[in-house]
């Protein structure tokens, strides 16, 4: 497994494995530790249950995703 430079912690750390779904996979697979995104999947449900999101509608999983790539530091 490969190490990355995490965006979310800023330490080199074991990455992911596999790539995540969403069109943010490969920029977690390469940019996010395990640990960070460990984190995230906790967060993550919060999320949807705070915002009452809706995974089967596009908009909601943008905003997901969106949500996601706050959290983790991603540069998009
Ligand atoms: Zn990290």
């Amino acid at each position: 497994m490969a190490l990355v430079l995490c965006s979310r912690c800023l330490q080199t750390k074991p990455g992911l494995e596999t790539k995540p779904p969403g069109k943010y996979g490969a920029l977690v697979q390469h940019q996010v530790c395990q640990e960070c995104w460990g984190e995230w999947m906790v967060v993550m449900p919060r999320i949807i249950n705070h915002y009452g999101l809706n995974l089967g509608l596009p908009e909601d999983r943008q905003q997901l995703q969106q949500a996601m790539a706050e959290y983790l530091n991603l540069p998009v």
